[in-house]
């Protein structure tokens, strides 16, 4: 496994760069994506730094599983009753930019599938 190391989502979660945050618990935090790609366009991040869903190992089952509870929470505050979507980027070809998990919560409008 890649070895923790501070992230730019580390700097957002300990407030050394600034972010719109709109949920935050003892594992997550959700802040609004600087480059949105749809109306609502939340990441929720782990406070842990697993730098991607391909470094997961069983022993994570429990901070994954909150991340998705942490999506409909933070869906139904922002007011996501017609849907949503919830992307992991993951890896060169999966499009991930940031070393560290996070999961795009998308929605607002209704979203085009496939994804490109
Ligand atoms: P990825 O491409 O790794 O799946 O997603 C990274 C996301 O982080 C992108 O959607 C990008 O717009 C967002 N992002 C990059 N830098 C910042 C930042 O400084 N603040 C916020 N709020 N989002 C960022």
């Amino acid at each position: 496994m890649t070895p923790p190391t501070e992230t730019l989502f580390t700097k957002i979660i300990n407030r050394q760069i600034p972010a719109e945050i709109i949920y935050e618990d003892d594992l997550a935090i959700a802040f609004k994506d600087i480059n949105p790609q749809a109306p609502i366009h939340v990441l929720i991040v782990p406070k842990q730094p697993l730098p991607s869903l391909a470094d997961a190992v069983p022993e994570d089952h429990r901070v994954l599983g909150h991340l998705l509870m942490t999506v409909k929470r933070v869906a139904e505050q922002v007011g996501l009753e017609n849907g949503y979507r919830v992307v992991i980027n993951t890896g060169v070809d999966g499009g991930q930019t940031v070393n560290h998990l996070h999961l795009h919560l998308l929605g607002g409008r209704p979203l085009h599938w496939p994804p490109g």
